[in-house]
């Protein structure tokens, strides 16, 4: 008799518990990713099927849809996307987790969700410039003390975690300089292979209704 007979096959959903809610665009349950980490609402979970990251507790596709239609730029939507490379090297210190941020997309993740209102995927597109930017930042980020403090000098707006002691951003501020150029050399290749494999850091979605 073989034994791969008998091998128990385990669908995902049997993973499915308080612990592990379903996700809210495919369904299948979270599992725990990341720890709570300065900035974020708490504990960061994932999809193992298409990839959306949950920060918190309870997740509802309505919430997610909501956050998505924020990111919306005219007739696209830009996501960071858990599903680059960038994200998979960088865990904690990936520039995707800005403060208030409650769903980490990916372009399957949004697949799944805005089918649930009669929504495809038209386009999807590496944004290159924005991808090596927050891969950059993202190498930069595991070697300082707060979180994407050079993108945020550089570009403004409110995604930056600064470190709570003065002495400790004066730290941050001279890495993120003596760093910059070193840093631009690895992200450059790694945001490449990511545009090339579509595990690119920033992407670009058209949405069409069906
Ligand atoms: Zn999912």
């Amino acid at each position: 008799m073989s034994t791969s007979q008998h091998t128990p096959v385990v669908p995902l959903e049997a993973g499915a518990s308080p612990d592990n809610p379903p996700c809210p665009a495919c369904g299948e349950p979270l599992f725990g990713w990341l720890s709570p980490q300065p900035g974020l609402a708490g504990a960061v979970s994932r999809c193992e099927s298409c990839g959306l990251g949950v920060v918190g507790g309870e997740a509802e596709p309505n919430e997610a849809l909501q956050e998505l239609d924020r990111l919306r730029e005219g007739e696209w939507i830009r996501i960071d996307n858990r599903g680059s490379f960038a994200a998979a090297l960088g865990s904690a210190g990936w520039t995707g987790l800005r403060p208030g941020t409650r769903y980490l997309f990916t372009v399957e993740s949004v697949r799944r969700l805005i089918a649930r209102r009669d929504q495809v995927v038209a386009r999807s597109r590496w944004v290159p410039g924005a991808g090596l930017g927050a891969t950059w930042q993202t190498l930069l980020n595991s070697v300082t003390l707060g979180h994407n403090v050079a993108l945020a000098a550089l570009r403004g707006g409110a995604i930056a975690v600064p470190a709570e002691k003065r002495w400790q951003r004066r730290i941050d501020a001279l890495a993120s300089v003596v760093l910059a150029i070193p840093a631009l050399l690895i992200a450059l290749p790694i945001e490449l292979a990511g545009g090339l494999f579509r595990r690119g850091s920033v992407v670009r979605i058209k949405l069409q209704l069906l």
